[in-house]
């Protein structure tokens, strides 16, 4: 089985929160290896690239919001202006692009066995609110769609963690240059086995 990699990136309200120290700590603890790590403001083009200018994405971004207002009774046209969920994603992206540029972001490559699994268990819900107890972003937020689409801001939920195995190669490629990226033995690697 291989090893597989996955992007993290403190994004800007964990890193004005104090919040690198605790966040770097909860992967390092588990057992999964930094292979890059940085801190940087993020360019405009490199966020666009980051997050996919795909319909699919779009509509499951959409779809999240039309989810939560269903339940809460509120209509997307009063924020959106629309109820299609393709178009409503485009307008989160806009809003990420924003954000993601409001102060340095702390950008980490990991890698590990499951990597992925691990990295998404450890991060949490989406949405803070719904996010368990114990995982970053259910210890250290509580923002909901409707508060963040009212403020037209993203949900401040202080982590990106790569979802996918693809997108964990390619966000690491995407954020990382060969040189940056490092290849080394954790103490007791060898004896490490699944989790
Ligand atoms: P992630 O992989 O868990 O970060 O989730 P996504 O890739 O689906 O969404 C990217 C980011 O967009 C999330 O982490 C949130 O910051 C933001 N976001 C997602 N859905 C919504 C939404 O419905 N409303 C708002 N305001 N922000 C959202």
């Amino acid at each position: 089985m291989n090893k597989q990699k996955a992007l993290i990136i403190i994004k800007p309200d964990g890193v004005q929160r104090g919040l690198i120290g605790k966040i770097v700590t909860r992967f390092e603890q588990v057992g999964l290896k930094i292979i890059g790590l940085k801190f940087e403001m993020a360019g405009e083009n490199r966020v666009i690239a980051h997050y996919p200018e795909t319909d699919v994405w779009f509509k499951k971004v959409g779809e999240r919001t039309l989810t939560n207002y269903a339940k809460k009774g509120l209509d997307a046209k009063v924020v959106f202006n629309t109820d299609d969920p393709v178009q409503i994603g485009r307008t989160v992206k806009k809003w990420l692009i924003t954000y993601f540029q409001e102060s340095p972001v702390l950008i980490m490559a990991l890698e590990g066995y499951d990597c992925i699994e691990i990295v998404r268990k450890l991060s949490g819900n989406t949405i803070p609110l719904l996010a368990t107890c114990g995982t970053i972003r259910g210890d250290f937020s509580h923002d909901t769609i409707d508060l963040a689409n009212e403020q037209n801001r993203p949900l401040r939920n202080i982590i990106h963690a790569s979802d996918t195995v693809e997108d964990g190669e390619k966000e690491v490629n995407l954020w990382f240059t060969k040189e940056e990226l490092f290849s080394y033995e954790l103490a007791g690697e060898k004896f490490m086995y699944k989790v």
